[in-house]
């Protein structure tokens, strides 16, 4: 089948439509389609095994799309899932900030025990003291 002569008599193209209703279907349409030279012309091309390949073409499309939507799906989850984690990690900071903050208090104590050193080596000497004497005690007695 030679290709269509449009109004203009310039060879018609042939294109494949890639519409909801039609896809996968042959047509002639103006070479000059969608510029200003365009003359409207347009006619469908149909062989007979177009319509089974039509079908084929629409599932294939329809797969398409349904796969198109489950991955904005897994991107709906996994930005979800980001927030979800950005949450979790807020939290992880806050706790991070608790351990800091009672860090500074334990260090804080550490100081106080270091400095009360003189304090703790002196209780010491003392039980140690006790303990002479109750040595001392014992022996004396024995
Ligand atoms: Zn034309």
């Amino acid at each position: 089948m030679s290709p269509p002569w449009c109004v203009f008599n310039r060879k018609a193209p042939r294109w494949i439509s890639w519409s909801d209703d039609n896809p996968g279907r042959r047509y002639y349409r103006c070479s000059r389609a969608r510029t200003d030279g365009d003359c409207g012309f347009y006619v469908w091309y149909d062989p007979e095994h177009t319509t089974f390949m039509s079908l084929d073409l629409h599932n294939a499309v329809w797969e398409l799309r349904s796969k198109a939507l489950e991955i904005a799906e897994l991107k709906q989850i996994n930005d979800l899932l980001s927030s979800e984690n950005k949450e979790k990690v807020l939290v992880l900071k806050a706790q991070e900030k608790d351990l800091e903050e009672k860090n500074k208090q334990l260090v804080l104590l550490a100081n106080k025990f270091s400095s009360g050193s003189r304090c703790s080596l002196f209780c010491c000497g003392f039980v140690m003291l006790l303990i002479g004497l109750f040595f001392g005690l014992m022996l004396g007695v024995m």
